[in-house]
């Protein structure tokens, strides 16, 4: 059974599409007497309407004869329009239409389940519990799926982006280059001697100091930049539509984001700083060679002092450019 007021609010909507006044009625009495929030619909093509809009009720009781678009035809468009990320509409088609043959094509196209006219109020009920039920189990299918499908694609410790998951951002990207030919930007960010975090502070501490960073790198990006977890305290940034211009006071921010302020932890203030390796592209790459330019503009960040940046850019037919920023 539903188990918060949401839930209880999400399953217990129903739309009633019959154009017939009398039966619209006594349905729409029932259900608000058995608890249900009703929505009604007098034809077919308001019926429609309101199943494609926001959030439609996932309850439905379908006329079969209906003007404007009768029952089955609406079952079969919202079956073909259905997809599977989408909650299911469970249709419980109601008719006069009580022959085998019959029966059989409302549920061959796309009812769940089917009540003849007139009908019991009790019987109703029933089978309005057995739509709830089925509601109910699967969109905790969906939850679950989902859950899945963020814990595969995402870190277990910073919630970022894996580092599976930021390469088929970086492979989307470059796509969209090789189509849009606009530059974009990423950037390879290792913490400073962050082993000596560890050592000072200890392994848990350590991890909420790691948590805290991305908190702070990810508070300087913009909605439609990633970050991904590349290693143990590297993390891959992707910026669309970024170029050698834009990206300097982008990495600047970032820097500063976590050198600016210690981190204060069980009473520590802890100091601290991060490299970072620039890279943007203007000419065709693959995601090996853009990893490797972004290395090794790390690795001269880090060997010129750390706590600064070292920009790369690729460009077409010339040597690559390249420049550093320090504090
Ligand atoms: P550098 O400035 O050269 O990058 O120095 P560093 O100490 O940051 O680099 P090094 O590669 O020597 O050490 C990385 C450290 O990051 C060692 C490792 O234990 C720590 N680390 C990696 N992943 C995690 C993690 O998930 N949690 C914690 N607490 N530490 C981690
Ligand atoms: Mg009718
Ligand atoms: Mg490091
Ligand atoms: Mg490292």
């Amino acid at each position: 059974m539903p188990s918060s007021p949401t839930d209880q609010d999400f399953y217990s909507r129903v739309l009633i599409a019959e154009d017939d006044l009398t039966s619209r009625r006594l349905l729409h009495t029932l259900l608000m007497k058995w608890g249900f929030d009703v929505v009604v619909a007098s034809d077919g093509r308001e019926a429609w309407e309101i199943l494609q809009g926001d959030d439609p009720p996932r309850l439905v009781i379908l006329d079969w004869m209906m003007p404007e678009k009768d029952g089955l035809e609406i079952c079969r468009a919202l079956r073909e329009h259905s997809n599977e990320d989408e909650p299911y509409s469970y249709v419980i088609m109601l008719t006069t239409k009580a022959s085998i043959d019959e029966i059989v094509m409302g549920m061959e196209a796309g009812a769940d389940d089917y009540i003849t006219k007139p009908f019991s109020p009790h019987e109703l009920r029933v089978r309005l519990r057995a739509g709830m039920r089925i509601i109910e189990l699967q969109s905790r299918l969906i939850a679950a799926r989902e859950a899945m499908r963020f814990e595969a694609t995402h870190d277990f410790l910073t919630r970022v982006w894996n580092r599976l998951a930021i390469f088929e951002i970086l492979q989307n990207e470059l796509g969209r280059f090789q189509r849009e030919g606009r530059p974009f930007s990423i950037i390879l960010a290792d913490l400073d001697h962050f082993k000596k975090v560890n050592d000072t502070y200890g392994h848990p501490v350590g991890d909420e100091v790691l948590r805290e960073s991305i908190r702070r790198i990810k508070g300087s990006l913009r909605s439609y930049d990633s970050i991904g977890r590349y290693g143990g305290e590297e993390f891959l940034i992707v910026l669309p539509e970024t170029d050698e211009k834009e990206i300097i006071g982008i990495a600047e921010r970032l820097r500063t984001a976590l050198s600016g302020r210690p981190i204060h932890i069980l009473g520590n203030d802890i100091h601290l700083t991060m490299s970072l390796g620039v890279v943007t592209v203007h000419s065709q790459s693959g995601l090996d060679q853009l990893i490797t330019e972004a290395d090794s503009a790390l690795y001269s960040a880090k060997h010129s002092g750390r706590d600064r940046a070292e920009f790369m850019v690729l460009q077409c037919g010339s040597a690559h450019q390249a420049w550093r920023m320090q504090q």
